[in-house]
């Protein structure tokens, strides 16, 4: 039976640890490290992830607020709205939940946001300097991800790593994680051939697709670290992974589940890259 990495323990040493760092931030500099998230709508979904970030945020001693906009807010004005938080002093992160409505392009909002407050590391800048091994902000799941498998000692330099997903906001920047762990890394997708065969040559086996419980045992090699981003309902309305965690369990030797894996390491990140960020800030004001 697979050991079960614990997402709501190892996310709570680093809500500590962000806690810690903010605190000292906070003596340094006077203020807290500011995140402002902002959600354009009313959509349900969206409206429990940021409460959820809000409250983490002030938890753990940062600065935290929502800017909610109506859902006919117009692309010009969101981006104005995100010029002016680039422009303010007390605000280290931004990050513009997603989806947005249809009339705001996501990728001109993405574009938008100053590289060095981009806690979500989603702008070019940010995955351009994650590609080239160049210090950058990186996506809070995929670093969440890392982090788990760091946090149980999974041996990644050399090991065989097959990620499922090729998503800007996941699956790149996990391969591109593990590869800078030294991993071999291939990426799989919706028109890789032989699914399961590769993935049963797969040390670390990391699943971002959104299918719910589509790897069962036939992709799991014996021994083998399972890492589940989906986020799904089963049949009867129940959230459930990527991974058919039964099946998966019996083989892994280690495994996340869902919910209570991943998930929480998602908020704890987006935390840590807000500290982060507010630390480079000053930082590099510091060196001029
Ligand atoms: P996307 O829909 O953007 O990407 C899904 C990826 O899976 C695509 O690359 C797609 O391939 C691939 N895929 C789809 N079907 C198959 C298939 N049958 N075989 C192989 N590959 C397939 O999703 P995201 O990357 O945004 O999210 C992935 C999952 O992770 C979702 O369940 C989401 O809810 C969850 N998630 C969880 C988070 C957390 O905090 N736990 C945070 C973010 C996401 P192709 O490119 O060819 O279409």
């Amino acid at each position: 039976m697979a050991q079960i990495i614990d997402g709501k323990v190892i996310s709570a040493k680093v809500r500590a640890e962000v806690a810690e760092r903010a605190h000292a931030f906070r003596q340094k500099h006077g203020r807290p490290p500011g995140l402002e998230v902002v959600l354009v709508g009313d959509d349900p979904a969206s409206q429990v992830y940021v409460r959820g970030k809000e409250k983490a945020a002030l938890e753990s001693g940062l600065g935290g607020r929502v800017q909610r906009l109506p859902a006919a807010t117009s692309e010009h004005e969101l981006l104005e709205v995100v010029a002016a938080l680039n422009a303010r002093d007390d605000i280290d992160g931004i990050l513009v939940q997603f989806p947005v409505p249809s009339q705001i392009r996501q990728s001109r909002v993405i574009r938008a946001i100053d590289p060095a407050k981009d806690v979500d590391g989603l702008n070019p800048q940010n995955a351009g300097a994650l590609a080239s091994g160049e210090p950058a902000l990186v996506p809070c799941t995929p670093r969440g991800c890392i982090r788990l498998l760091k946090e149980i000692g999974t041996p990644l330099a050399g090991a065989r790593a097959v990620v499922v997903g090729r998503s800007n906001l996941v699956g790149k920047p996990i391969a591109q994680l593990l590869l800078n762990e030294n991993a071999t890394v291939t990426i799989a997708h919706s028109k890789t051939r032989e699914l399961a065969a590769l993935c049963r040559t797969a040390d670390v086996l990391v699943a971002a697709i959104g299918r719910a419980k589509m790897l069962g045992e036939d992709f799991i090699k014996p021994g083998a670290v399972v890492i589940d981003v989906g986020m799904n309902r089963d049949e009867n309305g129940k959230l459930c992974g990527d991974v058919d965690f039964a099946a998966a369990s019996a083989l892994a030797s280690a495994i996340t589940p869902v919910p209570g894996g991943v998930g929480p390491m998602t908020i704890a990140m987006l935390l840590e890259n807000t500290v982060m960020a507010a630390e480079a800030r000053l930082l590099a004001r510091e060196e001029r």
